[in-house]
């Protein structure tokens, strides 16, 4: 009796287990009807953000990019990207029409986390550090022009207000950041500054988003490109605009009649978009609470925290993983973006990688097969969510510019690029009038989807 009273009890406890999953499941549901008012909301918001300042929880700033590179480009060019978790510093020498790239080199640093909360001088000082290091060791292969200072592109991947290609000043942190100071700042002033102090000559030529970055570098190699996507640590998209569809802007109208339009979509919020009650906890206790909704349910940055939440809940009301909670699941961002991917591609039999990890991270031992195969399939739950939705985002886009059905006898391709290291390959795929976008991996880090 006593045997069979157990069973009864662990059954109940399973039971609980697959309402909480199953509960997720349907919550986070992305039928193709929904993905539809998604990207029809997407298109709408767009025309708000682009009708006035302030018109649209999407901003739809203005890049001052009005053109983009057609692959002749030559000289030595040195840049920074800032924007995740990782830093860069490159230079790349390019041959111009046939030869491309001739040579290139980076560094990457992690940034230290007390300087993505600390001070502005603090960060910018580093900064200007690492670039001095990686200008010290230029060596042959690099051919700077002479008598001219070197020239600098700084890729700033957070919201900016541009006043011009090479100034612009922070609207606002995002993705883990919070540095008051620099808030309102000119941030090509501000590297200007840190530049100075030590001495270091360069003159800052471009201030860009990554996704401005991203759709230039995808037209340098190919010209369909229309529109580029971030999905890392955050998210976001970029793209090309006519001109004279611009209302808010008053400035002249650009020769090219075009101009490259950051979204900071990862702001994007909708009635439609499929949220949970642990994505409404995840942004009340977010460093940037009501902000970046889309990007909160998408982006690298917090799809591990979203999968830990539920996993929490399932150890606290169903005991999942037995009789108390296991006490570093309670730890907020424990479980990363990285390691919950590597969850959800475990193909192994017996789920070894998914063992591993919740041994190494949450300090759970002994689960079963039965239980390591739920979690997979959280995983799968809240990773194809955020694949959709970026989908349902991009088909939007496309949208907007007309771009989303092929008309007879037009042979028009749009090519999306896409960076990020989150990057889902493979998992978006999207119907568009009967055909399926394609996601191509060409082994860079980045990705092309063609319509
Ligand atoms: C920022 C964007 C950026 C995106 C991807 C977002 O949090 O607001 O400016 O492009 O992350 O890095
Ligand atoms: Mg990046």
């Amino acid at each position: 009796a006593l045997v069979v009273r157990h069973r009864m009890q662990s059954s109940g406890r399973w039971a609980r287990a697959m309402a909480i999953l199953r509960e997720v499941e349907e919550k986070c549901g992305t039928p193709i009807s929904k993905l539809r008012q998604v990207a029809d909301a997407m298109t709408v918001e767009m025309h708000a953000g682009l009708a006035s300042e302030g018109g649209s929880k999407l901003k739809m700033l203005i890049s001052y990019v009005d053109n983009l590179p057609t692959g002749d480009e030559k000289g030595l060019f040195y840049a920074l990207d800032l924007g995740g978790t990782n830093f860069r510093v490159l230079r790349v020498q390019l041959g111009g029409k046939d030869k491309s790239v001739v040579n290139q080199e980076f560094d990457e640093v992690s940034i230290p986390p007390h300087l993505m909360t600390g001070t502005s001088e603090e960060l910018f000082d580093f900064i200007a550090r690492a670039l001095e290091k990686f200008v010290a060791t230029e060596g042959e292969g690099f051919h700077p022009a002479p008598g001219r200072q070197r020239e600098l592109g700084f890729t700033f991947s957070f919201p900016v207000r541009q006043l011009s290609i090479s100034s612009g000043t922070l609207i606002k942190w995002t993705k883990g950041f919070n540095i008051e100071d620099a808030v309102g700042q000119d941030v090509v002033g501000e590297l200007t500054k840190s530049m100075e102090k030590i001495g270091l000559d360069m003159r800052v030529a471009a201030l860009v988003n990554d996704t401005i970055g991203t759709l230039a570098g995808g037209r340098y190699h190919n010209q369909d490109v229309a529109a580029a996507v971030i999905l890392g640590t955050g998210t976001n998209a970029a793209y090309v605009e006519r001109a004279h569809a611009i209302p808010k802007w008053h400035g002249l109208l650009p020769k090219s009649g075009e101009m490259v339009i950051n979204m900071e979509w990862g702001n994007f919020r909708s009635s439609h978009l499929p949220l949970t009650e642990y994505d409404q906890a995840l942004d009340v206790e977010s460093l940037n609470p009501g902000e970046q909704i889309f990007e909160k349910i998408i982006s690298g940055m917090y799809l591990g925290e979203i999968v830990r939440r539920v996993l929490s809940r399932m150890a606290e009301e169903a005991d999942f993983f037995g009789d108390t909670v296991p006490p570093k699941l309670q730890i907020p961002f424990i479980l990363r973006t990285p390691d919950m991917s590597a969850m959800h591609h475990d193909t192994s039999p017996d789920l070894r990688v998914v063992g591993g990890k919740l041994k190494d991270i949450l300090e759970i031992s002994n689960t079963s097969l039965k239980m390591r195969k739920v979690i997979v399939e959280l995983c799968d739950i809240v990773a194809t969510r955020g694949a959709r939705l970026s989908a349902a985002g991009i088909f939007g886009i496309l949208k907007k510019l007309g771009r989303d059905t092929v008309r007879d006898g037009e042979k028009q391709k749009s090519v999306i690029a896409l960076d990020g290291g989150f990057c889902p390959p493979c998992c978006i795929s999207f119907p568009i009038r009967g055909r399926r976008g394609i996601m191509r991996n060409d082994q860079s880090q980045e990705h092309i989807i063609e319509q």
